[in-house]
């Protein structure tokens, strides 16, 4: 049985790096090239699994080396892949372009995430077993639906991350536990322009952990004060996946029995040791790591 299930996107990251963004139709020299696993849900099961987590991921992928590639990064983080399914599509690919100063550009070509519109049986048989499934916006909206519905059935905790951002239906709400959003994402979701307005309006609805980026994140539920937990102050180098990260290790430690304060921290503290290091799913850290920054 696996604490932590992850039904989401796997895609493979195909970074260059420029001194620019190419104009309209310009062809330029770029500088560097690296290719690295990525996608919401891949980056949320290897954080869970890099900080102790028994997890297990669900999704899709090509029968390509791309494919091959993630599954075996996946499970190099200790990531159960067993349910991912071979997809007659090719792997999702973002083709992203970070320019010095870090301005960048992406396109994400969901191909085998796009062909999950609905809820497999052998996705649904593991969801069944877990403690918490974590769900992202990655993947068809049908089968994020279907997953919070069947998890809701199984008595299953269901975690969003409501990226990227679009207004959720009601039914989907319903169907979650605990919501996610960082600001831009609450605001989008609520309708409202402040984002602790738009925590407010959404904890009407479901528990609601909303990240403040350097500025910590606050918890806000029904007829309760909000509870914030600030930032560990650090050096950023790297930010990208840092919420994917903080997701993922709080899910683990919910799943583990963790209060919520207390998971609100560790997940802190993985994130701020993730944004120290460049990467993305790459820059997540061990348990003991975390262990080892908390003192
Ligand atoms: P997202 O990556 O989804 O936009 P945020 O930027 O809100 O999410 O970051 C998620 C969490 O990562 C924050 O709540 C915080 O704990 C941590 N974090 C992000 N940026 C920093 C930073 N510059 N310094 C320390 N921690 C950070």
């Amino acid at each position: 049985m696996a604490d932590v299930v992850v039904l989401g996107s796997a895609n493979m990251d195909l970074v260059a790096t420029t001194d620019r963004l190419p104009g309209r139709g310009e062809t330029i020299a770029g500088h560097t090239f690296r290719q690295v696993p990525g996608g919401k849900g891949a980056n949320q099961a290897i954080a869970a699994a890099r900080s102790g987590g028994t997890v297990r991921f669900a999704g899709a992928v090509g029968d390509d080396d791309l494919g091959r590639q993630i599954l075996a990064a996946l499970g190099a983080a200790g990531v159960d892949t067993t349910a991912v399914v071979r997809a007659d599509a090719p792997t999702g690919t973002a083709h992203i372009t970070v320019a010095a100063g870090g301005d960048n550009t992406i396109v994400v070509v969901p191909g085998a995430n796009g062909t999950l519109t609905e809820l497999l049986p052998a996705h649904a048989a593991v969801i069944a077993g877990a403690d918490t499934l974590l769900l992202q916006l990655e993947l068809p909206l049908s089968v994020v639906r279907a997953a919070a519905a069947h998890a809701r059935a199984c008595g299953v905790r269901t975690v969003l991350t409501p990226a990227p951002a679009r207004p959720l239906p009601d039914e989907l709400l319903a169907a979650v536990d605990l919501l996610v959003p960082n600001e831009h994402e609450a605001t989008i979701i609520a309708g409202v322009d402040d984002p602790h307005q738009a925590a407010a309006v959404l904890a009407r609805r479901c528990d609601v952990l909303m990240t403040l980026g350097e500025r910590g994140a606050v918890y806000a539920t029904a007829g309760a004060e909000p509870v914030t937990v600030p930032a560990f102050p650090v050096t950023a180098v790297d930010t990208t996946a840092a919420g994917d990260t903080f997701v993922g290790v709080l899910a683990s430690a919910l799943a583990a029995g963790t209060a919520m304060p207390d998971a609100m921290r560790r997940a802190s503290a993985a994130a701020a040791l993730s944004v120290q290091r460049p990467g993305a799913s790459d820059s997540a850290p061990t348990a003991a790591q975390v262990d080892a920054f908390l003192g």
